[in-house]
């Protein structure tokens, strides 16, 4: 307990040390622009906690001494107004620009849509497991499942799951059925074959 306060304690010390360095980069570039009297310009009592929260917002320290640079070019009424109004300008644009590439994800991520209806995959998946259901065995029918289920769970009900298990379990029965016929033709030659000899 006492080692865990300890780490706390360390921490925000950290922290304090951290936001002090901050204040300090900030504050040099703020000083080194000077009116015609060669006085700095003013500063409110609350710019370290203005300039913590500005941070916190998501600017980095070196966006707050460019834009002191950006603000002091301008002859504002109020330099500080002017240069907070510029930080939050910039972070409003990182934000939008943030959204931008979100909804751009969210494009590559969307649902599909298909001129299937649901009756029609319903028929399509019933059809090919009445074909498959009589020329296949047990194994092979366990052997088609979808990605989201184990062998011999079958699919999970989603549109593109079933159509692909069913397409296996056609492929499957399709071959099956190839080689049904041809062991056919061939006891069928043999048949005959006998029979000529007879
Ligand atoms: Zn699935």
């Amino acid at each position: 307990m006492a080692e865990a306060l300890q780490i706390v304690a360390d921490e925000r010390a950290l922290d304090r040390e951290q936001r002090a360095r901050l204040h300090t980069a900030f504050l040099d570039e703020w000083n080194t622009w000077t009116n015609w009297r060669g006085d700095t310009f003013d500063l409110p009592g609350s710019w370290k906690a203005d300039i913590d929260q500005l941070l916190r917002a998501g600017l980095r320290i070196d966006d707050l001494i460019e834009l002191v640079d950006v603000a002091m070019a301008v002859k504002a009424k109020d330099t500080w107004k002017y240069f907070c109004g510029c930080c939050w300008r910039r972070l409003k644009q990182d934000v939008d620009c943030a959204a931008e590439i979100v909804s751009r994800a969210a494009l590559s991520e969307e649902k599909l849509v298909t001129i299937w209806t649901n009756s029609q995959i319903a028929e399509h998946v019933q059809s090919s497991e009445t074909y498959a259901g009589g020329l296949l065995g047990d194994d092979s029918i366990s052997s088609a499942y979808c990605p989201h289920r184990q062998w011999g769970e079958g699919d999970c009900g989603d549109p593109v799951c079933q159509i692909e298990r069913s397409e296996a379990l056609s492929w499957m029965a399709d071959s099956m059925n190839r080689k049904r016929k041809r062991d056919e033709a061939i006891m069928n030659e043999l048949d005959e074959l006998e029979s000529a000899d007879a």
